[in-house]
Protein backbone atom coordinates (compact mmCIF):
# COMPACT_ATOMS: atom_id res chain seq x y z
CA UNK A 1 0.00 0.00 0.00
CA UNK A 2 1.55 3.52 -0.95
CA UNK A 3 1.62 6.33 1.87
CA UNK A 4 -1.36 8.21 2.47
CA UNK A 5 -0.08 12.03 0.94
CA UNK A 6 -0.32 14.88 3.09
CA UNK A 7 -2.03 17.60 0.47
CA UNK A 8 -0.24 20.93 1.27
CA UNK A 9 -2.92 22.68 -1.06
CA UNK A 10 -5.89 21.76 0.53
CA UNK A 11 -4.46 22.29 3.98
CA UNK A 12 -3.43 25.87 3.30
CA UNK A 13 -6.71 26.27 1.23
CA UNK A 14 -8.77 25.29 4.41
CA UNK A 15 -6.36 27.95 6.83
CA UNK A 16 -7.05 30.87 4.41
CA UNK A 17 -11.09 30.04 4.49
CA UNK A 18 -10.86 30.02 8.58
CA UNK A 19 -8.99 32.65 8.51
CA UNK A 20 -11.27 34.80 6.25
CA UNK A 21 -13.79 34.25 8.53
CA UNK A 22 -12.27 34.99 11.64
CA UNK A 23 -10.80 38.57 10.06
CA UNK A 24 -14.67 38.95 9.02
CA UNK A 25 -15.75 38.12 12.69
CA UNK A 26 -13.16 40.38 14.57
CA UNK A 27 -14.84 43.36 12.36
CA UNK A 28 -10.97 44.68 11.91
CA UNK A 29 -9.04 45.35 8.97
CA UNK A 30 -5.69 42.95 8.25
CA UNK A 31 -2.43 43.87 6.82
CA UNK A 32 0.47 42.62 5.75
CA UNK A 33 3.16 45.49 5.20
CA UNK A 34 6.00 43.72 2.94
CA UNK A 35 9.80 45.43 1.86
CA UNK A 36 10.95 44.45 -1.61
CA UNK A 37 14.60 46.22 -2.34
CA UNK A 38 15.03 45.75 -5.84
CA UNK A 39 13.71 44.64 -8.54
CA UNK A 40 14.68 40.60 -8.62
CA UNK A 41 12.09 38.66 -11.05
CA UNK A 42 11.47 36.11 -8.57
CA UNK A 43 10.66 37.95 -5.67
CA UNK A 44 8.47 40.07 -7.59
CA UNK A 45 6.42 37.17 -8.92
CA UNK A 46 6.65 36.12 -5.04
CA UNK A 47 5.45 39.69 -3.72
CA UNK A 48 2.63 39.83 -6.68
CA UNK A 49 1.22 35.63 -5.81
CA UNK A 50 1.34 37.29 -2.02
CA UNK A 51 -1.04 39.94 -2.60
CA UNK A 52 -3.39 37.52 -4.24
CA UNK A 53 -3.64 35.10 -1.21
CA UNK A 54 -3.53 37.94 1.16
CA UNK A 55 -7.01 38.89 -0.32
CA UNK A 56 -8.01 35.08 -0.56
CA UNK A 57 -7.65 35.04 3.36
CA UNK A 58 -9.68 38.56 3.41
CA UNK A 59 -6.21 40.50 4.47
CA UNK A 60 -4.95 43.95 2.54
CA UNK A 61 -1.49 43.37 1.07
CA UNK A 62 1.25 46.83 0.96
CA UNK A 63 4.09 46.29 -1.07
CA UNK A 64 6.60 48.95 0.02
CA UNK A 65 9.41 49.13 -2.70
CA UNK A 66 13.05 50.58 -2.49
CA UNK A 67 15.53 51.25 -5.12
CA UNK A 68 18.28 48.22 -5.88
CA UNK A 69 20.68 51.19 -4.73
CA UNK A 70 19.41 50.98 -1.34
CA UNK A 71 21.96 50.50 1.34
CA UNK A 72 21.30 49.60 4.70
CA UNK A 73 20.84 52.60 6.26
CA UNK A 74 17.96 53.46 4.02
CA UNK A 75 16.99 49.85 4.50
CA UNK A 76 17.50 49.20 8.27
CA UNK A 77 15.26 53.36 8.29
CA UNK A 78 12.45 51.93 6.60
CA UNK A 79 11.75 49.05 8.88
CA UNK A 80 12.34 51.53 12.19
CA UNK A 81 10.04 53.60 10.73
CA UNK A 82 7.42 50.81 9.81
CA UNK A 83 8.05 49.58 13.76
CA UNK A 84 7.03 52.76 14.46
CA UNK A 85 3.99 53.16 12.42
CA UNK A 86 1.04 52.01 14.67
CA UNK A 87 -0.85 51.26 10.90
CA UNK A 88 1.51 48.59 10.75
CA UNK A 89 0.90 45.74 12.74
CA UNK A 90 2.60 42.85 10.21
CA UNK A 91 5.63 42.68 8.19
CA UNK A 92 7.88 40.91 6.45
CA UNK A 93 11.06 41.54 4.38
CA UNK A 94 11.77 40.46 0.77
CA UNK A 95 14.99 38.46 -0.21
CA UNK A 96 17.44 38.73 -1.28
CA UNK A 97 18.79 42.56 -0.58
CA UNK A 98 21.26 43.80 -2.60
CA UNK A 99 25.14 42.63 -2.27
CA UNK A 100 26.62 43.90 0.24
CA UNK A 101 24.02 44.52 2.82
CA UNK A 102 23.75 42.07 6.07
CA UNK A 103 20.25 40.57 5.89
CA UNK A 104 20.48 39.48 9.70
CA UNK A 105 21.11 42.43 11.01
CA UNK A 106 18.28 43.61 9.52
CA UNK A 107 15.83 40.92 9.95
CA UNK A 108 17.09 41.38 13.75
CA UNK A 109 15.46 45.30 13.36
CA UNK A 110 12.11 44.43 12.86
CA UNK A 111 9.49 44.53 15.95
CA UNK A 112 9.50 41.23 17.21
CA UNK A 113 5.69 41.73 17.57
CA UNK A 114 5.62 42.53 14.06
CA UNK A 115 7.92 39.90 12.55
CA UNK A 116 5.19 37.84 10.95
CA UNK A 117 8.09 35.53 9.32
CA UNK A 118 10.01 35.15 12.77
CA UNK A 119 13.51 35.63 11.45
CA UNK A 120 13.97 38.17 14.57
CA UNK A 121 16.38 36.13 17.22
CA UNK A 122 14.39 37.17 19.34
CA UNK A 123 11.26 35.28 18.25
CA UNK A 124 13.34 32.02 17.79
CA UNK A 125 14.28 32.43 21.60
CA UNK A 126 10.72 32.70 22.26
CA UNK A 127 10.14 29.50 20.60
CA UNK A 128 13.05 27.99 22.62
CA UNK A 129 11.47 29.20 26.03
CA UNK A 130 7.64 28.04 24.49
CA UNK A 131 6.70 31.88 25.19
CA UNK A 132 4.18 33.22 23.11
CA UNK A 133 5.65 34.43 19.96
CA UNK A 134 5.76 34.31 16.31
CA UNK A 135 7.01 31.18 14.64
CA UNK A 136 8.84 31.11 11.68
CA UNK A 137 6.36 29.66 8.60
CA UNK A 138 8.00 26.91 7.27
CA UNK A 139 8.03 25.18 10.88
CA UNK A 140 5.06 25.80 11.60
CA UNK A 141 3.56 23.94 8.54
CA UNK A 142 5.37 21.22 9.45
CA UNK A 143 3.93 20.56 12.81
CA UNK A 144 0.46 21.36 11.21
CA UNK A 145 0.89 18.43 8.48
CA UNK A 146 2.14 16.28 11.05
CA UNK A 147 -0.75 16.94 13.46
CA UNK A 148 -3.08 16.66 10.41
CA UNK A 149 -1.81 12.83 10.33
CA UNK A 150 -3.09 11.75 14.02
CA UNK A 151 0.51 10.97 15.39
CA UNK A 152 0.84 11.18 18.49
CA UNK A 153 4.04 13.59 19.17
CA UNK A 154 4.90 13.07 22.70
CA UNK A 155 7.44 10.19 22.90
CA UNK A 156 7.64 10.11 19.30
CA UNK A 157 10.88 9.53 17.63
CA UNK A 158 11.56 12.14 15.38
CA UNK A 159 14.55 13.12 12.83
CA UNK A 160 15.34 16.29 11.26
CA UNK A 161 17.65 16.32 8.27
CA UNK A 162 19.09 19.69 7.94
CA UNK A 163 19.32 22.19 10.88
CA UNK A 164 19.58 25.55 9.35
CA UNK A 165 18.55 28.62 11.39
CA UNK A 166 15.60 29.10 9.63
CA UNK A 167 13.83 25.21 8.56
CA UNK A 168 15.47 22.73 10.60
CA UNK A 169 16.48 24.33 14.01
CA UNK A 170 12.97 25.79 14.14
CA UNK A 171 11.55 22.38 13.26
CA UNK A 172 13.51 20.58 15.92
CA UNK A 173 12.30 23.17 18.68
CA UNK A 174 8.78 22.82 18.05
CA UNK A 175 8.68 19.26 17.84
CA UNK A 176 11.13 19.20 21.20
CA UNK A 177 8.32 22.00 22.59
CA UNK A 178 5.60 18.95 22.19
CA UNK A 179 7.77 16.34 23.94
CA UNK A 180 9.05 14.59 21.19
CA UNK A 181 12.52 12.81 20.64
CA UNK A 182 14.54 14.61 18.54
CA UNK A 183 17.45 13.97 16.77
CA UNK A 184 18.63 16.86 14.52
CA UNK A 185 21.19 15.59 12.20
CA UNK A 186 23.34 17.52 9.39
CA UNK A 187 25.73 16.99 6.24
CA UNK A 188 28.20 15.51 8.89
CA UNK A 189 25.94 12.90 10.78
CA UNK A 190 26.91 9.13 11.14
CA UNK A 191 24.95 6.94 9.82
CA UNK A 192 22.23 9.01 8.98
CA UNK A 193 20.22 6.19 7.20
CA UNK A 194 20.33 3.79 9.65
CA UNK A 195 19.32 6.57 12.41
CA UNK A 196 16.15 7.89 10.56
CA UNK A 197 15.28 4.11 10.31
CA UNK A 198 14.50 4.44 13.60
CA UNK A 199 12.36 7.34 13.42
CA UNK A 200 8.38 7.69 13.43
CA UNK A 201 8.71 11.47 12.08
CA UNK A 202 11.58 12.15 9.28
CA UNK A 203 11.44 15.69 8.35
CA UNK A 204 13.95 16.29 5.05
CA UNK A 205 14.81 20.04 5.07
CA UNK A 206 18.58 19.29 3.18
CA UNK A 207 18.22 20.93 0.05
CA UNK A 208 19.71 17.46 -1.75
CA UNK A 209 17.46 16.27 -4.19
CA UNK A 210 16.51 12.73 -3.66
CA UNK A 211 18.60 12.60 -0.79
CA UNK A 212 15.94 10.29 1.41
CA UNK A 213 15.53 6.54 -0.38
CA UNK A 214 13.32 3.99 1.27
CA UNK A 215 16.27 2.35 3.03
CA UNK A 216 15.85 5.70 5.45
CA UNK A 217 12.51 4.96 6.33
CA UNK A 218 10.58 2.97 8.76
CA UNK A 219 7.22 1.31 7.19
CA UNK A 220 4.66 3.66 8.26
CA UNK A 221 6.29 6.24 9.52
CA UNK A 222 5.22 9.62 8.79
CA UNK A 223 7.66 11.97 6.12
CA UNK A 224 7.29 15.34 5.31
CA UNK A 225 9.49 16.76 2.48
CA UNK A 226 10.57 20.40 3.34
CA UNK A 227 13.19 20.62 0.17
CA UNK A 228 12.36 22.49 -2.78
CA UNK A 229 15.24 21.87 -5.28
CA UNK A 230 15.36 22.85 -9.10
CA UNK A 231 16.45 19.78 -11.48
CA UNK A 232 16.57 19.24 -15.16
CA UNK A 233 14.01 16.73 -15.44
CA UNK A 234 13.95 13.76 -17.77
CA UNK A 235 12.60 15.76 -20.95
CA UNK A 236 15.33 18.46 -20.61
CA UNK A 237 12.85 20.66 -18.78
CA UNK A 238 13.34 22.50 -15.29
CA UNK A 239 11.31 20.91 -12.73
CA UNK A 240 11.14 21.08 -8.91
CA UNK A 241 11.45 18.44 -6.26
CA UNK A 242 11.87 17.55 -2.84
CA UNK A 243 14.60 16.05 -1.05
CA UNK A 244 12.32 12.75 -0.36
CA UNK A 245 12.75 9.86 -3.22
CA UNK A 246 9.68 9.81 -4.85
CA UNK A 247 9.92 5.53 -3.86
CA UNK A 248 9.23 6.38 -0.21
CA UNK A 249 5.88 6.49 -0.99
CA UNK A 250 6.11 2.59 -0.95
CA UNK A 251 7.55 2.57 2.36
CA UNK A 252 5.98 5.69 4.45
CA UNK A 253 2.59 5.44 5.89
CA UNK A 254 2.43 9.62 5.50
CA UNK A 255 4.04 11.63 2.90
CA UNK A 256 3.58 15.55 1.71
CA UNK A 257 4.70 15.82 -2.15
CA UNK A 258 6.73 18.79 -3.88
CA UNK A 259 5.64 20.54 -5.16
CA UNK A 260 2.09 20.71 -3.21
CA UNK A 261 2.99 20.49 0.07
CA UNK A 262 5.10 22.23 2.71
CA UNK A 263 5.48 25.17 0.25
CA UNK A 264 1.62 26.24 0.27
CA UNK A 265 1.42 25.37 3.73
CA UNK A 266 4.20 27.89 4.60
CA UNK A 267 2.39 30.14 2.76
CA UNK A 268 -0.97 29.80 5.14
CA UNK A 269 1.00 29.69 7.89
CA UNK A 270 2.69 33.14 7.21
CA UNK A 271 -0.99 34.72 6.81
CA UNK A 272 -1.93 33.10 10.28
CA UNK A 273 0.99 34.57 11.87
CA UNK A 274 0.03 38.18 10.02
CA UNK A 275 -3.89 37.50 11.72
CA UNK A 276 -1.89 36.72 15.16
CA UNK A 277 -0.01 39.83 14.58
CA UNK A 278 -2.79 41.96 14.20
CA UNK A 279 -5.48 40.61 15.83
CA UNK A 280 -3.66 39.94 19.21
P1 LIG B 1 20.62 25.38 4.26
O1 LIG B 1 21.53 25.15 3.11
O2 LIG B 1 20.72 26.66 5.03
O3 LIG B 1 20.82 24.20 5.32
C1 LIG B 1 20.90 22.87 4.89
C2 LIG B 1 21.08 21.96 6.08
O4 LIG B 1 21.05 20.62 5.59
C3 LIG B 1 22.41 22.12 6.81
O5 LIG B 1 22.20 21.95 8.20
C4 LIG B 1 23.26 20.96 6.25
O6 LIG B 1 24.26 20.48 7.16
C5 LIG B 1 22.20 19.90 6.00
N1 LIG B 1 22.60 18.98 4.94
C6 LIG B 1 23.05 19.28 3.70
N2 LIG B 1 23.36 18.15 3.02
C7 LIG B 1 23.05 17.12 3.84
C8 LIG B 1 23.17 15.71 3.72
N3 LIG B 1 23.64 15.14 2.60
N4 LIG B 1 22.78 14.96 4.76
C9 LIG B 1 22.31 15.53 5.89
N5 LIG B 1 22.20 16.86 6.08
C10 LIG B 1 22.57 17.64 5.06
O7 LIG B 1 19.15 25.17 3.68
P2 LIG B 1 17.72 25.69 4.23
O8 LIG B 1 17.58 27.13 4.00
O9 LIG B 1 17.48 25.15 5.59
O10 LIG B 1 16.74 24.95 3.21
C11 LIG B 1 16.68 23.54 3.12
C12 LIG B 1 15.74 23.15 2.00
O11 LIG B 1 14.42 23.60 2.34
C13 LIG B 1 16.05 23.81 0.65
O12 LIG B 1 15.71 22.90 -0.39
C14 LIG B 1 15.12 25.00 0.61
O13 LIG B 1 14.80 25.40 -0.71
C15 LIG B 1 13.91 24.42 1.30
N6 LIG B 1 13.00 25.41 1.94
C16 LIG B 1 11.67 25.19 1.78
C17 LIG B 1 10.76 26.03 2.37
C18 LIG B 1 9.30 25.75 2.19
O14 LIG B 1 8.47 26.58 2.53
N7 LIG B 1 8.92 24.58 1.69
C19 LIG B 1 11.20 27.13 3.12
C20 LIG B 1 12.57 27.32 3.27
C21 LIG B 1 13.47 26.44 2.69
Amino acid sequence: MGARIIDGKQLGAAVRASLRERIARSGRSVRLDAILVGDDGAASIYAHNQARTCEEAGMQYQLHRLSSSSGYEEIAGRVLLMNTDESVAAMMLHLPLPKGVDTERVQSLIAPEKDVEGVNPANIGNVVYGRRSLVPCTALAVLEMIEHTGTTLRGARCVIVGASNIVGKPIAVLLMRAEATVISANRFTHELPKIAREADIVVAAAGVPALVTPEWIKPGAVVIDVGINRVVGKDGKQVTVGDVHPDVATVAGWMSPVPGGVGPMTVAMLLRNVAEAALR
